[in-house]
Protein backbone atom coordinates (compact mmCIF):
# COMPACT_ATOMS: atom_id res chain seq x y z
CA UNK A 1 0.00 0.00 0.00
CA UNK A 2 1.29 3.25 -1.05
CA UNK A 3 1.16 6.21 1.44
CA UNK A 4 1.76 8.48 -0.90
CA UNK A 5 -0.47 10.09 -3.10
CA UNK A 6 0.68 10.74 -6.85
CA UNK A 7 -1.68 13.79 -8.18
CA UNK A 8 -1.92 13.57 -11.80
CA UNK A 9 -0.05 17.01 -12.47
CA UNK A 10 3.06 18.88 -11.07
CA UNK A 11 4.56 22.45 -10.79
CA UNK A 12 8.07 22.50 -13.34
CA UNK A 13 10.33 25.05 -15.33
CA UNK A 14 10.25 24.08 -18.87
CA UNK A 15 11.60 25.85 -22.25
CA UNK A 16 10.57 25.05 -25.80
CA UNK A 17 12.98 26.42 -27.15
CA UNK A 18 16.86 27.42 -26.45
CA UNK A 19 17.25 30.55 -24.59
CA UNK A 20 13.81 31.17 -24.97
CA UNK A 21 10.98 31.53 -22.51
CA UNK A 22 11.25 29.60 -18.87
CA UNK A 23 7.94 28.81 -18.24
CA UNK A 24 6.84 27.74 -14.48
CA UNK A 25 3.78 25.92 -15.13
CA UNK A 26 1.77 22.42 -14.08
CA UNK A 27 2.72 19.33 -16.52
CA UNK A 28 1.85 16.23 -16.02
CA UNK A 29 3.60 13.50 -13.71
CA UNK A 30 5.28 10.72 -15.55
CA UNK A 31 4.80 7.26 -15.21
CA UNK A 32 8.02 4.73 -14.03
CA UNK A 33 8.61 2.24 -16.80
CA UNK A 34 9.38 -1.47 -15.31
CA UNK A 35 12.92 -0.60 -14.26
CA UNK A 36 12.31 3.34 -12.89
CA UNK A 37 11.46 4.91 -9.48
CA UNK A 38 9.49 7.82 -9.73
CA UNK A 39 10.75 10.55 -7.46
CA UNK A 40 9.23 13.68 -5.45
CA UNK A 41 12.10 15.73 -5.90
CA UNK A 42 12.07 18.09 -3.06
CA UNK A 43 15.17 20.22 -3.61
CA UNK A 44 17.42 20.89 -6.58
CA UNK A 45 20.59 22.57 -7.08
CA UNK A 46 21.61 24.68 -10.10
CA UNK A 47 24.59 23.40 -11.98
CA UNK A 48 25.75 25.56 -14.29
CA UNK A 49 26.29 22.88 -16.73
CA UNK A 50 21.86 23.69 -16.34
CA UNK A 51 22.44 27.22 -18.02
CA UNK A 52 25.00 25.36 -20.55
CA UNK A 53 22.35 23.29 -21.80
CA UNK A 54 19.61 26.09 -21.79
CA UNK A 55 21.47 28.14 -23.65
CA UNK A 56 22.26 25.50 -25.97
CA UNK A 57 26.00 25.90 -25.43
CA UNK A 58 26.30 21.96 -25.95
CA UNK A 59 25.43 22.12 -28.98
CA UNK A 60 22.31 22.81 -30.35
CA UNK A 61 20.99 19.40 -30.69
CA UNK A 62 21.89 17.78 -27.65
CA UNK A 63 18.86 18.40 -25.43
CA UNK A 64 15.25 17.12 -26.45
CA UNK A 65 12.93 20.04 -26.25
CA UNK A 66 10.66 20.50 -24.76
CA UNK A 67 12.85 20.31 -21.44
CA UNK A 68 12.82 20.19 -17.67
CA UNK A 69 16.32 21.06 -16.53
CA UNK A 70 18.53 19.93 -13.68
CA UNK A 71 20.38 17.16 -12.02
CA UNK A 72 21.24 17.77 -8.51
CA UNK A 73 17.37 16.33 -6.79
CA UNK A 74 16.94 15.51 -3.92
CA UNK A 75 13.69 13.46 -2.58
CA UNK A 76 11.56 10.55 -1.41
CA UNK A 77 10.50 7.12 -3.48
CA UNK A 78 7.03 7.58 -4.15
CA UNK A 79 6.86 4.58 -7.15
CA UNK A 80 8.68 2.38 -9.05
CA UNK A 81 8.40 -0.09 -11.91
CA UNK A 82 7.38 -3.54 -11.83
CA UNK A 83 11.38 -5.09 -12.14
CA UNK A 84 12.28 -2.83 -9.02
CA UNK A 85 13.48 -4.56 -5.95
CA UNK A 86 16.17 -3.23 -4.63
CA UNK A 87 14.29 0.04 -3.37
CA UNK A 88 10.97 0.60 -0.54
CA UNK A 89 8.18 3.51 -1.21
CA UNK A 90 9.50 5.95 1.73
CA UNK A 91 13.33 6.20 0.37
CA UNK A 92 15.71 8.94 0.27
CA UNK A 93 17.01 9.38 -2.78
CA UNK A 94 19.15 11.41 -5.17
CA UNK A 95 19.02 12.08 -8.79
CA UNK A 96 22.36 12.42 -10.56
CA UNK A 97 22.86 13.61 -14.17
CA UNK A 98 23.62 9.94 -15.06
CA UNK A 99 19.77 8.58 -15.40
CA UNK A 100 20.02 5.60 -17.22
CA UNK A 101 23.59 3.65 -18.76
CA UNK A 102 23.29 0.55 -21.03
CA UNK A 103 24.79 -1.74 -18.52
CA UNK A 104 26.29 -3.54 -21.29
CA UNK A 105 29.00 -1.49 -23.05
CA UNK A 106 32.79 -2.00 -22.14
CA UNK A 107 32.62 0.58 -19.65
CA UNK A 108 29.48 -0.03 -18.12
CA UNK A 109 30.74 -3.94 -17.56
CA UNK A 110 33.58 -1.94 -15.91
CA UNK A 111 31.94 -0.31 -13.45
CA UNK A 112 32.77 3.00 -15.45
CA UNK A 113 29.38 3.62 -16.98
CA UNK A 114 30.07 7.36 -17.24
CA UNK A 115 31.92 6.74 -20.54
CA UNK A 116 28.58 4.86 -21.78
CA UNK A 117 27.80 6.12 -25.09
CA UNK A 118 24.23 5.47 -25.02
CA UNK A 119 23.73 7.20 -20.98
CA UNK A 120 20.66 9.24 -20.40
CA UNK A 121 20.84 12.66 -18.72
CA UNK A 122 18.60 14.19 -16.34
CA UNK A 123 17.93 17.44 -17.45
CA UNK A 124 19.14 17.24 -20.96
CA UNK A 125 17.95 13.80 -22.51
CA UNK A 126 15.13 13.27 -20.15
CA UNK A 127 13.15 15.99 -17.80
CA UNK A 128 15.45 16.54 -15.01
CA UNK A 129 14.70 17.78 -11.24
CA UNK A 130 13.26 21.43 -11.58
CA UNK A 131 9.55 19.42 -11.28
CA UNK A 132 8.00 17.91 -8.37
CA UNK A 133 8.19 14.31 -9.55
CA UNK A 134 10.49 13.10 -12.27
CA UNK A 135 11.93 9.53 -13.23
CA UNK A 136 15.05 7.62 -12.67
CA UNK A 137 16.58 4.18 -13.71
CA UNK A 138 16.66 2.48 -10.46
CA UNK A 139 20.49 1.11 -11.12
CA UNK A 140 21.24 4.89 -11.51
CA UNK A 141 19.32 6.62 -8.33
CA UNK A 142 21.28 7.45 -5.52
CA UNK A 143 20.35 5.51 -1.74
CA UNK A 144 20.77 8.49 0.59
CA UNK A 145 20.50 8.33 4.33
CA UNK A 146 17.47 8.15 6.23
CA UNK A 147 19.22 11.53 8.47
CA UNK A 148 20.70 13.09 5.52
CA UNK A 149 20.15 16.85 5.22
CA UNK A 150 18.03 16.83 2.02
CA UNK A 151 18.62 20.55 0.85
CA UNK A 152 22.14 20.89 1.15
CA UNK A 153 22.53 16.91 -0.45
CA UNK A 154 21.57 18.22 -3.87
CA UNK A 155 24.68 19.85 -5.04
CA UNK A 156 26.62 16.72 -3.90
CA UNK A 157 25.06 14.74 -6.60
CA UNK A 158 26.73 16.71 -9.31
CA UNK A 159 29.35 19.46 -8.20
CA UNK A 160 30.01 16.98 -5.34
CA UNK A 161 31.28 14.01 -7.05
CA UNK A 162 32.94 15.61 -10.22
CA UNK A 163 35.14 17.65 -7.65
CA UNK A 164 35.81 14.40 -5.59
CA UNK A 165 36.26 12.30 -8.47
CA UNK A 166 38.19 15.10 -10.20
CA UNK A 167 40.54 14.85 -7.18
CA UNK A 168 41.28 11.28 -7.68
CA UNK A 169 42.02 11.34 -10.61
CA UNK A 170 45.08 14.27 -10.22
CA UNK A 171 46.62 11.95 -8.04
CA UNK A 172 47.50 14.44 -5.65
CA UNK A 173 48.80 13.03 -2.13
CA UNK A 174 48.26 14.07 1.24
CA UNK A 175 50.56 16.93 2.05
CA UNK A 176 50.54 18.13 -1.55
CA UNK A 177 49.42 21.77 -3.24
CA UNK A 178 46.13 21.32 -5.47
CA UNK A 179 45.11 24.73 -7.14
CA UNK A 180 41.18 24.95 -7.74
CA UNK A 181 40.52 27.32 -10.30
CA UNK A 182 36.75 28.71 -10.01
CA UNK A 183 36.96 28.16 -6.24
CA UNK A 184 33.89 30.23 -5.32
CA UNK A 185 31.50 28.80 -7.49
CA UNK A 186 29.02 25.84 -7.03
CA UNK A 187 31.97 23.12 -8.24
CA UNK A 188 34.71 24.96 -6.86
CA UNK A 189 33.24 25.86 -3.02
CA UNK A 190 32.88 21.62 -2.24
CA UNK A 191 36.50 21.00 -4.50
CA UNK A 192 38.20 23.36 -1.20
CA UNK A 193 36.43 20.89 1.09
CA UNK A 194 37.21 17.69 -0.27
CA UNK A 195 40.76 18.41 -0.98
CA UNK A 196 40.93 19.48 2.38
CA UNK A 197 39.25 16.17 4.10
CA UNK A 198 41.70 13.78 1.53
CA UNK A 199 44.63 15.96 3.10
CA UNK A 200 45.54 18.62 0.16
CA UNK A 201 46.63 21.59 0.27
CA UNK A 202 44.82 24.35 -1.35
CA UNK A 203 45.25 27.36 -3.86
CA UNK A 204 41.74 29.01 -4.88
CA UNK A 205 41.80 30.85 -7.60
CA UNK A 206 38.37 33.53 -8.36
CA UNK A 207 37.46 36.72 -8.36
CA UNK A 208 35.37 39.46 -8.45
CA UNK A 209 32.86 39.88 -5.88
CA UNK A 210 32.72 42.69 -3.31
CA UNK A 211 36.21 43.66 -1.56
CA UNK A 212 37.39 40.46 0.38
CA UNK A 213 34.49 38.96 -0.09
CA UNK A 214 35.05 35.18 -2.34
CA UNK A 215 38.89 35.46 -0.20
CA UNK A 216 36.82 35.07 3.29
CA UNK A 217 34.57 32.44 1.54
CA UNK A 218 37.25 30.18 0.40
CA UNK A 219 39.53 30.33 3.28
CA UNK A 220 36.65 29.76 5.67
CA UNK A 221 36.05 26.45 3.35
CA UNK A 222 39.47 25.51 4.23
CA UNK A 223 41.88 26.91 1.33
CA UNK A 224 45.38 28.55 2.28
CA UNK A 225 45.83 31.15 -0.16
CA UNK A 226 43.38 32.89 -2.02
CA UNK A 227 44.28 34.76 -5.69
CA UNK A 228 41.99 36.79 -7.28
CA UNK A 229 42.39 36.35 -11.13
CA UNK A 230 41.02 40.23 -12.06
CA UNK A 231 43.80 41.78 -9.40
CA UNK A 232 46.79 39.71 -9.91
CA UNK A 233 49.70 40.87 -12.55
CA UNK A 234 50.18 37.30 -12.89
CA UNK A 235 48.52 34.06 -11.59
CA UNK A 236 50.99 31.87 -12.28
CA UNK A 237 54.00 33.20 -10.89
CA UNK A 238 51.77 33.99 -7.61
CA UNK A 239 50.74 29.96 -7.82
CA UNK A 240 54.47 28.77 -8.04
CA UNK A 241 55.37 31.66 -5.15
CA UNK A 242 52.83 29.61 -2.96
CA UNK A 243 53.60 26.31 -3.55
CA UNK A 244 56.85 25.40 -2.04
CA UNK A 245 60.23 25.27 -4.18
CA UNK A 246 58.49 22.54 -6.59
CA UNK A 247 58.11 24.90 -9.39
CA UNK A 248 54.17 24.87 -9.11
CA UNK A 249 51.66 22.95 -7.31
CA UNK A 250 51.02 19.16 -7.41
CA UNK A 251 47.60 19.34 -9.42
CA UNK A 252 45.23 21.67 -10.90
CA UNK A 253 41.94 21.57 -11.18
CA UNK A 254 39.59 23.85 -13.12
CA UNK A 255 35.67 24.10 -12.42
CA UNK A 256 36.13 27.71 -14.07
CA UNK A 257 33.90 28.30 -16.79
CA UNK A 258 36.65 30.33 -18.62
CA UNK A 259 38.94 29.37 -21.68
CA UNK A 260 41.57 32.03 -20.52
CA UNK A 261 41.67 30.09 -17.08
CA UNK A 262 42.15 26.40 -18.35
CA UNK A 263 44.78 27.50 -20.97
CA UNK A 264 46.49 28.99 -18.00
CA UNK A 265 46.59 26.25 -15.51
CA UNK A 266 48.53 24.41 -17.90
CA UNK A 267 51.60 26.61 -16.12
CA UNK A 268 50.31 26.05 -12.75
CA UNK A 269 51.70 22.70 -11.92
CA UNK A 270 55.35 21.17 -11.20
CA UNK A 271 57.20 18.71 -13.32
CA UNK A 272 54.92 15.14 -13.18
CA UNK A 273 51.91 17.11 -12.17
CA UNK A 274 48.25 16.72 -13.34
CA UNK A 275 46.00 19.01 -14.85
CA UNK A 276 42.37 17.96 -14.40
CA UNK A 277 39.88 19.76 -17.13
CA UNK A 278 36.03 19.95 -15.26
CA UNK A 279 34.99 23.18 -16.50
CA UNK A 280 32.97 23.56 -19.62
CA UNK A 281 33.07 27.08 -21.41
CA UNK A 282 31.30 26.76 -24.68
CA UNK A 283 33.39 25.99 -27.89
CA UNK A 284 36.53 26.28 -25.56
CA UNK A 285 40.23 25.05 -27.27
CA UNK A 286 43.48 25.12 -25.28
CA UNK A 287 47.02 25.16 -26.99
CA UNK A 288 49.73 22.83 -25.16
CA UNK A 289 52.78 23.33 -25.89
CA UNK A 290 54.22 19.64 -26.55
CA UNK A 291 58.23 20.18 -25.59
CA UNK A 292 57.78 21.36 -21.99
CA UNK A 293 54.85 19.00 -21.46
CA UNK A 294 56.54 15.87 -22.84
CA UNK A 295 59.81 17.17 -21.07
CA UNK A 296 57.98 17.92 -17.70
CA UNK A 297 56.04 15.00 -17.99
CA UNK A 298 52.67 16.80 -17.69
CA UNK A 299 49.11 15.00 -17.72
CA UNK A 300 46.76 16.78 -18.94
CA UNK A 301 42.78 15.07 -18.54
CA UNK A 302 39.86 15.36 -18.35
CA UNK A 303 37.23 14.48 -15.78
CA UNK A 304 33.28 13.47 -16.15
CA UNK A 305 30.75 13.52 -13.20
CA UNK A 306 31.41 10.34 -11.07
CA UNK A 307 30.31 6.76 -11.01
CA UNK A 308 27.92 5.24 -9.03
CA UNK A 309 30.43 4.43 -6.42
CA UNK A 310 32.00 7.48 -6.66
CA UNK A 311 28.74 9.23 -5.85
CA UNK A 312 28.64 6.47 -2.65
CA UNK A 313 31.92 7.91 -1.56
CA UNK A 314 31.13 11.42 -1.87
CA UNK A 315 27.78 11.22 -0.36
CA UNK A 316 29.35 9.56 2.40
CA UNK A 317 32.11 12.25 3.13
CA UNK A 318 29.05 14.83 3.24
CA UNK A 319 27.24 12.66 5.60
CA UNK A 320 30.31 12.69 7.81
CA UNK A 321 29.96 16.17 8.24
CA UNK A 322 32.98 16.59 6.33
CA UNK A 323 31.49 18.89 3.54
CA UNK A 324 28.90 21.95 4.22
CA UNK A 325 27.20 22.35 0.85
CA UNK A 326 26.82 26.41 1.22
CA UNK A 327 23.55 27.08 -0.16
CA UNK A 328 20.82 29.46 -0.58
CA UNK A 329 17.62 28.36 -1.46
CA UNK A 330 15.11 29.83 -2.86
CA UNK A 331 11.30 28.76 -4.97
CA UNK A 332 11.34 26.82 -8.28
CA UNK A 333 9.40 29.54 -9.67
CA UNK A 334 12.69 31.55 -9.27
CA UNK A 335 14.60 29.49 -11.47
CA UNK A 336 14.92 32.09 -14.29
CA UNK A 337 16.60 34.81 -11.77
CA UNK A 338 19.12 31.96 -10.08
CA UNK A 339 20.48 31.40 -14.21
CA UNK A 340 20.67 35.29 -14.50
CA UNK A 341 22.83 35.48 -11.50
CA UNK A 342 25.27 32.79 -12.37
CA UNK A 343 25.67 34.32 -16.06
CA UNK A 344 26.43 37.36 -14.50
CA UNK A 345 29.17 35.59 -11.99
CA UNK A 346 26.88 36.51 -8.79
CA UNK A 347 26.68 33.66 -7.13
CA UNK A 348 28.90 32.58 -4.85
CA UNK A 349 28.27 29.08 -3.62
CA UNK A 350 24.98 27.03 -4.55
CA UNK A 351 21.61 27.85 -5.53
CA UNK A 352 18.89 25.28 -4.45
CA UNK A 353 15.57 25.38 -5.14
CA UNK A 354 12.30 24.06 -3.29
CA UNK A 355 9.61 22.59 -5.68
CA UNK A 356 7.56 23.32 -3.07
CA UNK A 357 7.03 27.04 -3.80
P1 LIG B 1 29.66 28.47 -11.14
O1 LIG B 1 29.15 29.53 -12.04
O2 LIG B 1 28.97 28.24 -9.82
O3 LIG B 1 31.23 28.70 -10.81
C1 LIG B 1 32.18 29.10 -11.74
C2 LIG B 1 33.21 29.94 -10.99
O4 LIG B 1 34.29 30.24 -11.88
C3 LIG B 1 32.66 31.29 -10.51
O5 LIG B 1 32.89 31.43 -9.11
C4 LIG B 1 33.45 32.31 -11.33
O6 LIG B 1 33.66 33.53 -10.61
C5 LIG B 1 34.75 31.55 -11.56
N1 LIG B 1 35.57 32.07 -12.66
C6 LIG B 1 35.19 32.63 -13.83
N2 LIG B 1 36.28 32.98 -14.55
C7 LIG B 1 37.36 32.60 -13.84
C8 LIG B 1 38.77 32.68 -14.05
N3 LIG B 1 39.29 33.24 -15.16
N4 LIG B 1 39.61 32.18 -13.10
C9 LIG B 1 39.11 31.62 -11.97
N5 LIG B 1 37.78 31.54 -11.71
C10 LIG B 1 36.92 32.02 -12.63
O7 LIG B 1 29.65 27.11 -12.00
P2 LIG B 1 29.63 25.58 -11.49
O8 LIG B 1 28.22 25.13 -11.36
O9 LIG B 1 30.56 25.45 -10.36
O10 LIG B 1 30.21 24.85 -12.81
C11 LIG B 1 31.52 25.13 -13.26
C12 LIG B 1 31.78 24.50 -14.60
O11 LIG B 1 31.88 23.07 -14.43
C13 LIG B 1 30.67 24.70 -15.65
O12 LIG B 1 31.25 24.90 -16.92
C14 LIG B 1 29.90 23.39 -15.61
O13 LIG B 1 29.19 23.12 -16.80
C15 LIG B 1 31.05 22.43 -15.40
N6 LIG B 1 30.68 21.11 -14.88
C16 LIG B 1 31.38 20.04 -15.37
C17 LIG B 1 31.11 18.79 -14.88
C18 LIG B 1 31.88 17.61 -15.37
O14 LIG B 1 31.47 16.48 -15.11
N7 LIG B 1 33.00 17.81 -16.06
C19 LIG B 1 30.12 18.59 -13.91
C20 LIG B 1 29.44 19.71 -13.42
C21 LIG B 1 29.74 20.97 -13.91
ZN1 LIG C 1 26.00 19.62 -12.86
Amino acid sequence: MNRFKIPTTQKAVIFSTLNGPLEYKSIPVPKPAPNQLLVNIHYSGVCHSDLHVYKGEFGKTLPNLPLVGGHEGSGVVVGFGSNVTNWQIGDLVGVKLINHTCGTCEHCQQSQETACADSRLSGVHINGTFQQYCIVDALQATKLPRDINLPAVGPILCAGITVYKGLKASLAKPGQWVVISGAAGGLGSLAVQYAKALGLRVIAIDGGGEPNEKEKFVKDLGAEVYIDFTKSADVVKEVHQHSGSGGGAHAALNVSTSEAAIQQSINFVRSRGTVVLIGLPAEAKIKIPILPTVLRQITVKGSYVGTNWDTHEAVDFFARGLIRCPIQIVGLSELERVFKLMEQGKIIGRYVVDTSK
